[in-house]
């Protein structure tokens, strides 16, 4: 980084889930397999998995993309096969961000996947959401947070408002992911949801 933060962790936090810097536990993404029907909506409304790859798979690619429609299909109560995946491009900025599911229903079960070396982490949410994975630097531990949390950040953006001006209508709810067994990156979940005004008196 050519400008590096002289102050990272002096902001104050300004922002009711505690600023971008805020240290909270970090949400588990147990394995897949052992995901069951159940979402982890009463911590987050975002449900995270991993799955370590074996290095065995003569298709690493399917492999994640099996997992992913998996777990896809328990959160939309759909069987893989009946959803229609959109993973491709925004079609106003061109980039990848605001990935969804649509069941037969019409529900709408927004993802993100990211992979380091063999761990693949999924995150499923009603809201955008995005994950960002970065990689330690072990002669400067801890400067991985932000690039991780800035790339989770624009895959939460919904489409369409990646072009607008930047308004207070939603707000992007920040956490780190428990990624075991990679312990060189973090990853960062991030997901967008209506802006909830804060108590009047607070
Ligand atoms: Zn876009």
């Amino acid at each position: 980084m050519l400008f590096p933060d002289p102050t990272p962790h002096s902001r104050p936090a300004t922002h009711p889930d505690g600023g971008w810097g805020a240290r909270r536990p970090r949400l588990p993404a147990p394995p897949l397999d052992a995901a069951g029907a159940r979402c982890d909506e009463d911590s987050a409304p975002v449900t995270l998995r991993s799955l370590v790859l074996s290095g065995q798979e003569e298709d690493e690619p399917r492999a994640i993309r099996a997992g992913l429609l998996s777990l896809l299909g328990t959160s939309s109560a759909a069987a893989p096969g009946d959803l229609v995946v959109d993973d491709g491009p925004c079609p106003y900025c061109a980039r990848h961000h605001a990935l969804v599911a649509t069941s037969p229903t019409g529900r709408r079960t927004y993802f993100a996947v990211v992979r380091h070396t063999r761990l693949v982490v999924y995150a499923v949410s009603p809201f955008p959401v995005g994950l960002g994975l970065a990689v330690e630097d072990a002669d400067h531990p801890g400067r991985a947070r932000r690039p991780a949390r800035l790339r989770a950040q624009r895959g939460s953006v919904s489409r369409g408002r990646c072009v607008r001006p930047r308004d207070g209508r939603v707000e992007y709810l920040v956490r780190y992911v428990e990624a075991e067994p990679s312990s060189d990156c973090v990853v960062s979940v991030v997901w967008e949801v209506p802006h909830a005004p804060a108590p009047s008196g607070s």
